[in-house]
């Protein structure tokens, strides 16, 4: 792996997510959870239904349930109402000739019938309903197992258990899943001046954001979390921090000391414990990137710049883990095109992230940058809601030119 790119060369960001999803793999196994905690896990197995959705022909609508070989060709049908059908209180009978049945929505069709004439359209009189002409046979019904037949797959493994997909398995009637074990993630923060929160910060020390938005990411993620705190520049703490990370871990990433200057001793040291690439990638913010292999753990040494560590993550490491989780098919994250409000400059040969506030008026989606640009200014991922990303070949950007933009509530 070290040595398919080298050092001076710049990677393409695209090339970068490639070559990254080409080496990691779905983790194996299945446990079986309960559906209240099965929530944000990746199913192991196919959802086979076991009845057909739904179970029985019903009603679309509020109505009456009537025999459309009885409607009349050339004008308004008189029928009986017989009987009245509610969700869950069926109509005991068949609905006979010159017949119908007042019924509601999600009620079981009566025998016999086949079609709903809806109740806003229909006059009653002395137990009659005059049903108008205009009515089409079979109109305003649902057939069981329209939706989904016995035996068919509900859910395909490799799906993300989301709100719907959890109500779905609820409709089947069943209340459990095989899904994957989450993801079991080690970060920690390398550098001299990075302080703990509740230490006093001296001149020149800055305290440690990374480990919450590595830990914040990661948890939205579904990831099972284990912060191993700050590391010294330092070979012989690095090297305690990192096989220790690796061990029971099936990703470490660590921010910091992957930047020019200072990756020598770790390059040296990545390279006894495991088989790591140290890569420039041609992009903004978020150049320098380490990846590979420490034991069973895939490794992310990010850079240490605050935006650069999150735009990394999202770019590189979101997609691998999902990867690793056994999401199938991966999507790539919703990106669309947008107005931009403001002339951006933009240098060629690198693709570059910038911050931007998404809204929709004036016929479309318009975006602006949230100000200045620079890699430790966090708060810009704050008053962001999406990413501007200006592709490699592009120039300057004119106010009015349309952008790509990646929406943020998509890649959580
Ligand atoms: P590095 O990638 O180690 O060269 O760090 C680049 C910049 O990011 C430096 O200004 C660091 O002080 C800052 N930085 C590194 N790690 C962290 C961290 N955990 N939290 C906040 N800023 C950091
Ligand atoms: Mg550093």
């Amino acid at each position: 792996m070290a040595d398919k790119t080298g050092d001076r060369e710049l990677l393409g960001v695209d090339d970068a997510r490639a070559l990254i999803l080409s080496q990691v793999a779905p983790l194996a196994g299945a446990e079986r959870r309960e559906l209240h905690d099965a929530l944000g896990r990746v199913l192991a197995e196919d959802v086979i239904s076991p009845i057909d959705v739904p179970a029985h022909d019903n009603s679309a609508m509020d109505g009456y349930a009537l025999r459309a070989a009885d409607l009349r060709g050339d004008g308004a049908t008189r029928l009986r109402i017989a009987g009245s059908a509610f969700a869950g209180r069926p109509f005991a009978g068949a609905v006979g000739a010159g017949e119908c049945v007042r019924i509601m929505t999600g009620a079981m069709l009566p025998a016999a019938a086949d079609t709903v004439a809806v109740q806003e359209s229909v006059k009653v009189e002395d137990g009659f309903a005059v049903i108008p002409p205009g009515q089409k046979a079979g109109q305003n019904t649902r057939r069981r197992g329209e939706d989904l037949r016995a035996g068919g797959v509900a859910l395909a493994a490799g799906k993300l258990l989301r709100p719907a997909e959890i109500g779905l398995v609820a409709s089947l009637g069943l209340g459990e899943v095989a899904v994957r074990r989450p993801v079991r993630v080690a970060i920690f923060s390398t550098g001299d001046e990075v302080q703990a929160i509740g230490t006093a910060a001296k001149s020149g020390e800055i305290y440690d954001s990374n480990r919450y938005t590595l830990w914040g990411m990661l948890t939205r993620l579904g990831c099972e979390v284990r912060d191993l705190g700050i590391v010294r520049d330092d070979p012989a703490a690095l090297e305690k921090a990192l096989r220790e990370a690796s061990a029971g871990a099936d990703a470490v990433i660590t921010s910091g000391g992957v930047s020019v200057g200072e990756a020598d001793f770790i390059r040296t040291l990545m390279a006894q414990l495991g088989d790591v690439a140290f890569w420039k990638i041609a992009m903004k913010p978020g150049r320098p990137m380490a990846f590979g292999r420490i034991g069973p753990a895939f490794l992310f040494g990010l850079p240490g710049n605050p935006v650069a560590t999150m735009v990394a993550f999202y770019q590189f490491v979101r997609p691998a883990l999902l990867k690793i989780a056994g999401v199938a098919p991966l999507a790539p994250p919703p990106a669309f095109a947008a107005r931009c409000g403001e002339a951006l400059r933009k240098g060629k040969g690198r693709t570059e992230f910038l911050r931007g506030i998404l809204s929709f008026g004036d016929g479309g989606w318009q975006v602006r940058s949230t100000g200045a640009q620079g890699s430790g200014i966090l708060r810009s991922m704050c008053d962001a809601n999406c990413f501007i990303v200006l592709e490699s070949e592009r120039g300057d950007v004119a106010a009015g030119d349309s952008v790509t933009v990646q929406p943020f509530e998509g890649l959580v």
